[in-house]
C-alpha cells in the first residue's frame, strides 16, 4: 500500500513518513502542487495525505482537478484550518475524510484503515471508447493495441471528451473547462482546432471509423452519438 504525502512542512513529512513506515505502508513525499501531479502521473498510490498549504498552490485546487480528472484515490486532508466551514469545503471538493493538525498518530492510521478497507475498486481510471482506451492514471492511451502519444494538453482534451462519450462537447466547454477561460474568443477557438486536429491525426489516422466527430456549427463528439 503506497501513501502520498503531500505535505511542505518537512518535518512534519519525515514524522508522517516514518510513522507510516513503522505501520507497514509505504510512504513517499511531495513539497509541492507540481510534485504531486508529477508523481501521480507517475505510479498509481492507494490514499493521499493533503496539507492545503502548500508552497505553489491550495491542497483544494488540487484535489478538485484530480476528482475531475476522475481520480478516486482516498484523500485525507491534515491540515491546521479547523472551522466548520473548512472541512465543509474540504469534503465538498472530494476529500474523504479531514483532520485537524496537531493530530494523534494513532488516529491518523486508524482512518488510513478505515479508508483503505472500504476503498472503492478503481473502476474509473480506465475509460474505453470504441477499441480506444485510456488509462487515466498512467496517462497511457492506446487503439487497438497501439500505444498513442499525447501532448498534456492533447491528453487533457481527449480525456475531457471521453468522459463525456457520445455527447457533444462545444468549443465553449473546451475552453472553461480545460483551457480554464470564461470568456470564448477567435484565437482560442484556434487554438482549440489545432488540438483536435492533432488528436484526429494521431487517434483516427490509418483507422477506419474516425472518433472524433465534428458536429457542424456545435462542436466535437468522441464516438457514436449516445
Ligand atoms: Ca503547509
Amino acid at each position: 500500500m503506497l501513501v502520498l504525502v503531500i505535505e511542505d512542512d518537512d518535518r512534519l513529512a519525515k514524522t508522517l513518513v516514518k510513522g507510516l513506515e513503522e505501520a507497514r505502508y509505504s510512504a513517499v513525499t511531495c513539497r509541492s502542487v507540481a510534485e504531486a501531479r508529477r508523481r501521480l502521473a507517475a505510479e498509481p498510490v492507494d490514499l493521499i495525505l493533503l496539507d492545503l498549504g502548500l508552497a505553489d498552490g491550495d491542497g483544494l485546487d488540487l484535489l478538485r482537478a484530480i476528482r475531475r480528472e476522475g481520480l478516486r484515490i482516498p484523500v485525507l486532508i491534515i491540515t491546521a484550518r479547523d472551522a466548520i466551514s473548512d472541512r465543509v469545503q474540504g469534503l465538498d471538493a472530494g476529500a474523504d475524510d479531514y483532520l485537524v493538525k496537531p493530530f494523534a498518530f494513532a488516529e491518523l492510521l486508524a482512518r488510513i484503515r478505515a479508508r483503505l478497507n472500504r476503498a472503492e475498486p478503481q473502476v474509473s481510471t480506465r475509460l474505453e471508447v470504441g477499441d480506444l482506451v485510456i488509462d487515466v492514471v498512467t496517462r497511457r492511451v492506446t487503439r487497438r493495441e497501439r500505444v498513442v502519444e499525447l501532448t498534456p494538453q492533447e491528453f487533457s482534451v481527449l480525456h475531457y471528451l471521453a468522459l463525456r462519450a457520445g455527447k457533444i462537447v462545444s468549443r465553449e466547454m473546451l475552453a472553461r473547462d480545460v483551457w480554464q477561460v470564461r470568456s470564448r474568443a477567435t484565437p482560442l477557438d484556434n487554438v482549440i482546432d489545432v488540438h483536435i486536429s492533432h488528436l484526429r491525426e494521431k487517434i483516427d489516422r490509418g483507422f477506419d471509423g474516425p472518433l472524433i466527430q465534428t458536429v457542424r456549427g456545435v462542436g466535437f463528439r468522441l464516438g457514436g452519438e449516445s
